[in-house]
C-alpha cells in the first residue's frame, strides 16, 4: 500500500560525480554570475549581444578559462550548468561557443603559435572567437559545403584566398576570429567532407562582412551571416590537419553536444525552479495552483526528468573527463536535454497563463529560447539518426 505522511524531504540532488569541491566552484561561479551577467542580461538581450565591458568582466573572474579535457572539466561542467541556470540561453550559448565551441578546434588541433596567439586574450574575454561551421546549403548535412579556400604560393605555403557565405553564426558581430569550415580541395561527385579544413579567420581582415540574422530567441547570441569575399589568410592561420577537418569534426561535435547537453540541463532547472515557485504561489479556485493534482504531477514529472537527465550530463561530462566521451553518449544527452527543455518551456508557459505570455516574461523567453536548442548544435533528427546508427 503506497502511503504519504505529508512530510517534505527535498533537498537539492548532488550528481554522485560531483565532490564538495564542486560544489564551492558552483557558489563561486553563481557568485560572479549574478553580480557580471544578471543585472546586464536584459540590457544584452535588447542588444542582441554581449557587451564588451560584460565579456571583460568574465574574463577578469576567470569564467573564460576553464579546462577543456581532464578531471578539472567537471568544475567546467557545472560552470555550464550554472550558464544555463541564468535563464539567458543567449547569454548561456555566446559563452559556451566562446569559451568552449570554438576554442576547442585551437586548444585541441591549433599549432603553439596559434594557441600562444589566441588562448590569452580569448581567455581575457578581449578577443572574441565564433563558429563558422553552417552555410545556407549546408548545416545538418555539411556535404554540400561551398566555402572556399584556395591554397596560393607553393601547396598553400602562401596562404589561402577564401571566398563563400557562412549564416547563423553567434557570436558574429562582436567576434575577434572565426574558426571556419572551407573546403581547400576539389572533390568529384558524393565524397562527404573530404578536402576540408579548417581556418581561423580575422574577423577586420577586408572583405569580412557580418550581416545579424536577429532570431526568434537565443536574442543575445548575436546570430550573424558572414561573408567571405576575397579574403586572403595566412598559412598558419590553418588549425589542423589541411584537407582532413573531418577528422577534427567528428570529435569536435562531440564535445560540442556534451556543451550543449549540459547548458540546456541548466536552462531547465531554471525553468522549473520558476514554474515551480508559481504553481506554488499562485491561487486558481481559492487554491494553490500546485494543489491541483494534474499541474503538481506535471511539475513532478519534469522534475523527475530533469534528475534523469541531469545525472546523465555529469555522467558524460565524466568519461569525456576520462577521454572516453562517445558520439552515442554525447547525442543522448543532446537530445533529451534540449527537447527536455521545451517540454518544461510549454508547461511553465500554459502554468502562469497570460502573465507568461507577455513579450518580456521570463516564461517567454524560456519558450522561444527552448526551439533554437533542438536546431542549433545538431537538429534533434540528426541526434536519433546518431543514436540509432551507433546502436
Ligand atoms: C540559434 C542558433 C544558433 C546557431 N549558431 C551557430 C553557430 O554559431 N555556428 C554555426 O556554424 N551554425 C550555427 N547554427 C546553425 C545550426 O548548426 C544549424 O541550424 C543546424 O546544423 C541545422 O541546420 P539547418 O538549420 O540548415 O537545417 P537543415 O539541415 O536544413 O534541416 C532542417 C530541419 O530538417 C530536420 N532534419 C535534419 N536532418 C534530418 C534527418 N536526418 N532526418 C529527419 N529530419 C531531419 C530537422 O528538423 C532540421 O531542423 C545555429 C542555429 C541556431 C538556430
Amino acid at each position: 500500500m503506497s502511503t504519504t505522511t505529508g512530510e517534505r524531504t527535498a533537498r537539492p540532488h548532488r550528481p554522485p560525480h560531483l565532490t564538495a569541491e564542486h560544489e564551492e566552484t558552483r557558489s563561486r561561479v553563481r557568485g560572479v554570475l549574478g553580480d557580471v551577467v544578471l543585472p546586464q542580461a536584459d540590457a544584452w538581450e535588447r542588444q542582441g549581444r554581449v557587451s564588451a565591458e560584460g565579456w571583460r568582466a568574465l574574463g577578469a573572474h576567470g569564467l573564460l578559462d576553464f579546462a577543456h579535457d581532464g578531471e578539472e572539466f567537471l568544475h567546467s561542467a557545472v560552470l555550464l550548468e550554472e550558464l544555463g541556470r541564468t535563464g539567458y540561453a543567449g547569454i548561456r550559448a555566446s559563452v559556451g561557443v566562446h569559451a568552449f565551441m570554438a576554442l576547442s578546434y585551437v586548444r585541441m588541433f591549433g599549432t603553439a603559435e596559434l594557441r600562444a596567439t589566441l588562448l590569452p586574450a580569448a581567455a581575457r574575454g578581449e578577443r572574441i572567437a565564433a563558429l563558422a561551421i553552417s552555410e545556407p546549403d549546408a548545416g545538418s548535412d555539411l556535404r554540400h559545403l561551398s566555402t572556399r579556400a584556395e591554397p596560393l604560393g607553393d601547396g598553400g605555403a602562401g596562404g589561402f584566398r577564401v571566398d563563400g557565405r557562412k549564416c547563423h553564426v553567434a557570436n558574429g558581430s562582436g567576434a575577434g576570429f572565426f574558426v571556419t569550415l572551407v573546403k581547400t580541395r576539389r572533390t568529384s561527385g558524393d565524397r562527404g567532407l573530404s578536402g576540408a579544413s579548417l581556418l581561423v579567420i580575422d574577423a577586420d581582415a577586408p572583405g569580412v562582412t557580418r550581416t545579424p540574422q536577429p532570431m526568434t530567441g537565443w536574442r543575445s547570441a548575436d546570430v550573424c551571416r558572414v561573408d567571405f569575399d576575397d579574403v586572403r589568410v595566412p598559412a598558419n592561420a590553418l588549425v589542423g590537419r589541411r584537407d582532413m577537418a573531418l577528422l577534427h569534426l567528428m570529435k569536435a561535435l562531440d564535445f560540442e553536444r556534451l556543451v550543449a547537453g549540459l547548458l540546456a540541463v541548466g536552462g531547465v532547472g531554471y525553468c522549473l525552479e520558476l514554474l515551480d515557485g508559481f504553481v506554488r504561489r499562485h491561487r486558481v479556485k481559492d487554491v494553490p495552483l500546485g494543489s491541483h493534482q494534474a499541474v503538481r504531477h506535471r511539475v513532478a514529472e519534469l522534475t523527475g526528468e530533469l534528475e534523469l537527465v541531469r545525472t546523465y550530463a555529469y555522467h558524460a561530462a565524466q568519461l569525456h573527463a576520462q577521454g572516453r566521451l562517445d558520439t552515442r553518449t554525447a547525442s543522448v544527452l543532446k537530445l533529451k536535454a534540449t527537447e527536455l527543455a521545451v517540454s518544461a518551456a510549454q508547461a511553465c508557459v500554459q502554468y502562469h497563463g497570460a502573465r507568461g505570455y507577455l513579450e518580456d516574461a521570463a516564461a517567454a523567453r524560456l519558450y522561444r529560447d527552448a526551439m533554437a536548442g533542438t536546431i542549433a548544435a545538431g537538429a534533434s533528427e540528426l541526434m536519433r539518426d546518431m543514436i540509432y546508427d551507433t546502436h
